[in-house]
């Protein structure tokens, strides 16, 4: 069994179990004809049940036989140009190489002593993302492990820089298209059931700095503290971007903290054409980014950016096993100093890598591509009676509904698209997403893969418009049967 340890001895099985893995995937890339088999999870589930843990097959060929029954052959494909649903990417190849290496020499990010190299490279990604935010010269921050946990350490400082310990009256003040990390973290935070506050947005989702000023206003009156502004820069829906500039004035005016979550907007950090877009984020006290998302990386890889290095110390405990204090003043980079985590992927050197071998404007062009492509779709869709699209994309998103121009009956026109986004689901032939605006159901196009053309952007609104008229010709049989 020792023969599975990687070591000096195994190097060789090493390289040809994982060349055997590559081959596979390979194989796979080279020859998905669909994002996605349309399995069902009753189909599925027998398959990994009948497997037996306890029962090993002692030999990699096998287990990657087996690995393409159980998955494999029906995983959804998010290279596939018609996988169109959720904030996935397809990744780049620097960035698989990387995660290849990191897992292999499995360097753990907490301290110095089990990464060398590794803390100051990442160190090195965070000042360069910081840069090219604008936080300024004493800026910091940590790798994390997507944006839930970002968002989730940059409320935990706002809170602790907070006027007050009185966790009831405290206040995050976010729009109503926010990204529920941040309920989830008011709740992890102590924060009382109250204590999100939803703010309206205008008609292309951005958050009403009215409004805004507004909720400041009345709690200053009636004694509630606001902690945290929490800006979208992409909102997960549609990609809408609050009026930064115009939020980080309030928060100076009144005090508090500013944090951006640019999980998925962070892309236009290497924009070459639309940078100008997330202006306004370099007043923030903290930012989220997901290179997970927009920077085409593999899962997981996402970082925290605070304006002041010294707010991470709110997330700083010694242990004598491990970072004691004495190494503070002895000058050893330890990260687990100011991260969430304790043990911790190097998931930096993905994004050294790509910058490495592609560089920046390598990146900035892929996702510039996704937002041409974003603004060309929403051209079709404007131009399409058979669909109503809301929100001119400030990213890479589309939210449209198909509306038959024979039926007004707004639940059976939303009943026919939730109906086609399933029907599509089950063929295979492209994944979309769902959401609701106003309270009814929608379809949402998030454009992460520059392979993506407007030609399969026509062919998969055909699909889902034929899927829909299907769905409505049957009910209609069946009230007149
Ligand atoms: C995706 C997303 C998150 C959460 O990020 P994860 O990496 O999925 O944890 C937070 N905020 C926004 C706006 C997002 O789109």
């Amino acid at each position: 069994m020792r023969s599975h340890l990687l070591n000096d001895t195994t190097a060789e099985h090493y390289r040809r179990s994982v060349t055997e893995g590559v081959e596979r995937v390979a194989a796979k890339l080279a020859t998905t004809q669909r994002p996605f088999t349309g399995v069902t999870v009753d189909a599925l589930a027998p398959v990994i049940e009948r497997i037996d843990l306890d029962r090993p097959l002692h030999d990699t060929t096998a287990a990657l036989d087996e690995l393409e029954d159980v998955y494999l052959r029906d995983a959804v494909y998010f290279h596939h140009p018609r996988y169109l649903a959720h904030l996935n990417c397809p990744v780049v190849i620097p960035a698989v190489l990387g995660e290849a290496v990191l897992s292999a020499v499995n360097s753990s990010l907490d301290t110095w002593d089990q990464s060398a190299g590794g803390t100051l490279i990442e160190r090195k990604l965070i000042d360069w993302t910081a840069a090219r935010i604008g936080l300024g010269a004493a800026a910091d921050g940590v790798f994390t492990s997507g944006g839930t946990q970002s968002n989730l350490q940059a409320l935990l400082l706002a809170r602790e820089e907070a006027k007050t310990r009185d966790l009831a009256t405290l206040r995050v003040l976010t729009s109503e298209v926010s990204h529920f990390s941040v309920q989830k973290s008011a709740k992890l935070l102590g924060l009382g059931p109250d204590a999100v506050v939803s703010i309206p947005v205008d008609h292309d989702k951005r958050m009403q700095t009215v409004a805004l000023a507004r909720e400041l206003a009345r709690c200053a009156e009636d004694g509630r503290v606001p902690m945290a502004v929490v800006a979208t820069a992409g909102s997960t829906d549609f990609g809408s971007i609050d009026p930064l500039p115009e939020i980080a004035e309030l928060c100076a005016q009144y005090g508090v903290w500013m944090h951006v979550d640019a999980a998925y907007g962070c892309g236009l950090l290497a924009s070459l054409k639309h940078r100008d877009r997330i202006d306004g984020i370099e007043h923030a006290d903290s930012v989220t980014v997901d290179y997970h998302k927009s920077f085409f990386q593999p899962v997981s890889s996402s970082a925290v950016l605070v304006r002041d290095a010294a707010t991470l110390r709110h997330a700083t405990y010694h242990a004598e096993y491990l970072n004691p204090r004495r190494m503070v003043t002895e000058r050893i980079p330890n990260q687990v100093d100011k991260s969430l985590q304790t043990t911790r992927r190097f998931d930096a050197l993905k994004l050294w890598m790509t910058l490495r071998v592609m560089g920046a404007d390598g990146i900035g062009r892929l996702f510039d591509e996704v937002c041409d492509l974003a603004r060309d779709g929403w051209r079709l869709l404007a131009a399409d009676p058979r669909f109503d699209v809301v929100v001119e994309p400030s990213l890479s998103t589309l939210v449209f509904r198909y509306v038959p121009a024979a039926v007004t009956d707004p639940t059976s026109i939303d009943r026919a698209n939730l109906y086609a986004r399933k029907a599509l689901f089950a063929s295979g032939d492209a994944v979309v997403a769902g959401t609701k605006v106003a309270g009814r159901h929608y379809l949402k196009f998030t454009l992460l893969n520059p392979e993506t053309t407007t030609a399969d952007i026509t062919a998969v609104l055909d699909l889902i418009a034929g899927h829909a008229e299907q769905y409505l010709g049957e009910s209609l049989d069946r009230v007149a049967s």
